[in-house]
This record gives C-alpha cells, structure tokens and sequence, in this order.
C-alpha cells in the first residue's frame, strides 16, 4: 500500500504530461482514497469498467480515456452523473492520461501496437510527433496493403476496414492509434506506404485513393488497448501494487 500522491508522481515522471497540449486534464481526474493498493487498468472510464473495477476492490482506476474534454458544458448530469456517483461511492481514484499515454516509445499505445503487430518504429511524424513510422520487424516487407490488412485483421481478432490499390508493396508504414485519422495527410508526407490507426472518416478514402497510400481503420478501442495495462503494470510491479487490466469490449 502506498499515498496516492506516491503513484502520481511516479506516472507523472514515466508520462511527462507537462509536454503535451491534451484535450482534458492528465493524471488525478477523481479523487478517491489516500492509500492505493490496487490499480485497474482499462481504456475508457465507462461505468461498465467501473463496475468492474467495483467487483475487483480496486481502489484507483487508470485509463485512456477520462472523464473530462475540453468542450463539455460542465454540467454534471446523464452519464457523467451515473459514473461519478459510482466512483465517489465507492471512494475510487480515476486516473487518466490520454495524449502521454499514446507517445511513451516502450508502453504507450503506439509503441504496444507496433509490438503486437511486429512492426518496428524508425521514426515520428505529425503534430506533438504523436505518429509512429517504421517497417516491418522481420525485413520482408507485406506484399501488398490486404496482406498487412489480413495480419492487423488476424493480431487484433477484429475485422478492419481498407482502402488501399490492390498490389502496391508496403514497405514504409505509419500509424498511430485511435482517432488518429486527421494524421493521414502528414504520414502521406512523410513518405509512408500505408496508414494504420483506429478510426476513417469521409475525406480520409478520397486521399488514399488520390495517393495510392493505404489506409487501414482497426478500430479506435482495439488499437488503444495495450498502453494501458503496459503502464498500469509497470508501475504496479515498480511500486508493489496489485493491478488488473480489465478490457470492455467496444465494436468502435
Ligand atoms: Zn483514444
């Protein structure tokens, strides 16, 4: 057991929050108990991973995604309401550290994909160098985007959605995951064959069909669900806590 002032430190040194413009504050969003013994690890602060957290006798959470975006109106109301009433009841820290939590180079989501997807990272591109460019690990490159489309299909366990010419090789490969797809252009810029991250949006086909570079959507939740635990568990083993990674499944 140790202060929740202890861990937030530690998070804080590992994430470096203080170099990311973020859309939502980072690091202690809830504040909950003194003392921290066990640490649930999710994506998003959703009531169901909540719950979850509740039947696990966690006392802090740590996600991805928080509670708190620029642009919300401050009222606390609906779904906010209904998780806040939980996480107060229950005396819960929420934890949430979004844009950190995606460039960390060893545990961060983009880092944790590339791994799953045995690609290794070469170089960063994009606003805050938020997007990853590398190739893949073991030298041969995909023989063209539906190979690399069927391996991100098959290591995720998820269907995917391409927009890619048939037979271009795909060497160079960039990505960067959630709703990353306003990074496109910049990944096209700096020379990538193909683009994976988690979600597309209308104009995004039109430029892979005028650029020939291939776009693959993997799907917002299932390309950000590896940093999470990578921290929560690292830091659980660093400070000798116990830690639990729960997934709620999310088609989007
Ligand atoms: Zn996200």
């Amino acid at each position: 057991m140790i202060d929740r002032q202890h861990l937030l430190q530690t998070l804080d040194a590992l994430l470096q929050p203080e170099h990311f413009r973020d859309y939502g504050p980072n690091g202690l969003q809830v504040e909950g108990a003194a003392q921290v013994r066990k640490i649930v690890s999710g994506v998003t602060a959703s009531r169901a991973l909540i719950e979850a957290a509740i039947a696990a006798k966690a006392d802090t959470i740590f996600v991805h995604h928080g509670l708190f975006w620029r642009g919300q109106d401050g009222r606390v109301t609906g779904w906010l309401r209904q998780r806040l009433a939980l996480l107060l009841a229950h005396d819960i820290n929420l934890i949430a550290y979004h844009l950190p939590l995606d460039a960390h180079p060893e545990l961060g989501n983009n880092a944790q994909l590339a791994l799953k997807l045995g690609l290794r990272a070469q170089s960063r591109f994009g606003e805050q160098d938020l997007g990853f460019m590398g190739e893949r690990d073991q030298s041969a490159a995909f023989e063209n985007a539906g190979n690399l489309a069927a391996h991100v299909e098959k290591t995720l366990n998820r269907p995917v959605l391409l927009v890619a010419e048939a037979q271009r090789p795909i060497k160079k490969i960039a990505w960067c995951t959630g709703g990353a797809q306003g990074y496109f252009e910049a990944a096209i810029a700096a020379g990538a064959d193909a683009f994976i991250t988690g979600e597309i949006s209308e104009p995004q086909a039109h430029y892979a069909r005028e650029s020939g570079v291939a776009f693959i959507a993997c799907g917002h939740h299932a390309s950000e669900r590896f940093g999470a635990p990578a921290v929560a568990s690292h830091v659980a083993a660093q400070l000798g806590l116990a830690h639990e990674f729960i997934d709620i499944d999310n088609p989007a």
